[in-house]
């Protein structure tokens, strides 16, 4: 196996990039390039299908150049944005307007005549997902209705959709591959996670023909190989998932109860729950972990809509840091004072998602005293983000998930160490972050290499994550009810 490659490609909502890994999962090159966002009109949020594409190929060129060219490029996976959605020409392969992405609230009107009449209930059974406009469904539904000559060109099988790891299958294997696996399925809308089918009633109340969809196929396996003319030789194609997806497999979370917690712009937790889809009562997300030979592993979601947001009003907004590395020298200062006095920072910059569900609740900063410093405030928005993660984790106990073994971190925030030990301090729950910590890229190469047969199973895989730091509980209990009274009594305050 040695000298074998693995390319991952790591489609998102602001970037495109490839990683090149070796056949144990260390990154051996990595290229990105930002992605263009466009505002057509007010909430509508689109990428251009085409410069994807190219970004897709350049970063590709650039990481296979580096590290010595196509020869022993074992396999390729890709992770992507999920929801985003594209509708192209089978024949042509040009995409018949922009790609519109999972931020865009165009289909929210539908989404809401959907709820009127009724239709909440037999969506969430068969979808696990809330009627939202951040699904792929009402996108289809408004392209076919919108894009002139759409609708009766897909009555004659003419057009394609996909999401972007669909998109970018299609352009890699020349037009030869129109598929998906299941987690990027399992976004759309239109797919029944528990019998694992495009769902006909899903299709006739989004009005979608079902000759443009994808099939739909093992998150891990056979997707085709690379058009031998892009890069000089065909790479087989092994795995394709969704970017939250990939991040559980990249921690390894592959036994029930396992919990993947990204700290990036917003925070995106994601249980593993096994092979039981669970059906949620606090409004939160059930969905394919992951589907491998066959067999389905579900997930349960939820988010926290300001993580790093909160970060960034006290740099940007009122000024109080100068960089986001600041807070935590200011924690961590104002804790070695003793810390007198707790200021309360709820985030609530657009209201408060699970499990209080409070689109009407602003945020507010508590409990300033005259002794109050910018360290307070700035220690109490890095508190808010473990105390919401808390909230979190008790609606996902609440749907039925029993202990938590550990929290595996991610993403840009993770770099504080002060956070992840008051995390794990006000969770009760050990926190660890691993060496490599693009977990979201990794876990698309770990499935390729899987999906190829470099990995003989998932057991080689978690083997193959590291661990870099490990937070344990160690705040006395009272000290840590005292400090979840404070912040319960503060959430209660910003609510309408
Ligand atoms: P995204 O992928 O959502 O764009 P990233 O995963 O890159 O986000 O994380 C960036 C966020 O992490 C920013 O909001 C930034 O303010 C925050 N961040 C970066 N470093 C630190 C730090 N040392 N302490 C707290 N927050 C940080």
């Amino acid at each position: 196996m040695s000298g074998q490659r693995i390319l991952a490609i790591d489609q998102g909502t602001t970037s495109t990039r490839a990683v090149m890994f070796d056949a144990a999962g260390r990154a051996l090159a990595t290229s990105q390039t930002p992605l263009r966002q466009i505002y057509p009109a007010d909430g509508w949020v689109e990428h251009d299908a085409e410069e994807i594409w190219q970004a897709t190929l350049k970063v590709c060129r650039a990481v296979i150049a580096e590290t010595g060219g196509v020869e022993g490029i074992a396999a390729l996976g890709i992770t992507n944005q999920r929801e985003t959605t594209i509708v192209w020409n089978r024949r042509t392969g040009q995409p018949v307007m922009n790609a519109i992405v999972w931020q865009d609230r165009r289909g929210a009107a539908m989404c809401t005549a959907l709820r009127e009449a009724g239709h909440e209930g037999t969506i969430q059974n068969k979808t696990g997902l809330l009627i939202d406009s951040y699904f792929s469904a009402t996108k289809v539904q408004w392209v076919l209705d919108n894009v002139s000559g759409a609708r009766v060109a897909a009555e004659k099988g003419e057009l394609a959709f996909g999401t972007i790891d669909t998109f970018l299958l299609w352009r890699l294997t020349g037009g030869r591959v129109h598929a998906t696996d299941a987690t990027n399925a399992s976004r759309t809308m239109l797919y029944d996670i528990h019998t694992g089918r495009w769902d006909d009633t899903l299709l006739d109340l989004f009005t979608v023909p079902a000759s443009l969809l994808p099939e739909v196929r093992d998150t891990a396996g056979d997707f085709g190989a690379t058009d031998p003319e892009l890069f000089g030789r065909a790479i087989p194609i092994a795995a394709l998932v969704g970017d939250q997806h990939g991040a559980l497999v990249g921690q390894a979370c592959f036994t029930p109860g396992m919990v993947k917690s990204t700290y990036g712009t917003g925070c995106f937790v994601l249980v593993n729950t096994g092979d039981k889809a669970l059906p949620s009562r606090n409004r939160l997300l059930t969905t394919i972990a992951y589907r491998l030979k066959g067999k389905t592993t579900y997930a349960l979601e939820g988010s926290i809509f300001n993580a790093g947001t909160v970060i960034q009003w006290l740099r940007d907004g009122a000024k109080m840091i100068e960089n986001a590395a600041e807070s935590e020298r200011l924690a961590v200062e104002l804790d070695g004072h003793g810390g007198k006095g707790r200021v309360y920072f709820v985030p609530a910059f657009t209201g408060l998602g699970a499990p209080h569900w409070d689109a009407g609740a602003r945020g507010a900063i508590l409990g300033l005293t005259r002794d109050s410093s910018i360290g307070h405030i700035v220690r109490a928005g890095l508190e808010s983000v473990c105390y919401q993660t808390l909230d979190l984790l008790t609606a996902l106990q609440q749907d039925g998930i029993a202990a938590l073994p550990a929290l595996r971190v991610d993403g840009g925030m993770i770099a504080n160490n002060w956070l992840l030990q008051f995390l794990a301090d006000i969770t009760g729950i050990p926190v660890e972050r691993p060496v490599y910590t693009e977990t979201t890229v990794l876990g698309a190469a770990f499935l390729a290499g899987l999906g190829q047969g470099l990995f003989s199973s998932l057991d080689e895989i978690r083997s193959a994550w590291r661990l870099d730091f490990r937070a344990t509980p160690k705040m006395p209990d009272a000290q840590r009810d005292a400090l979840l009274d404070g912040w319960q009594d503060a959430v209660k305050r910003v609510m309408r």
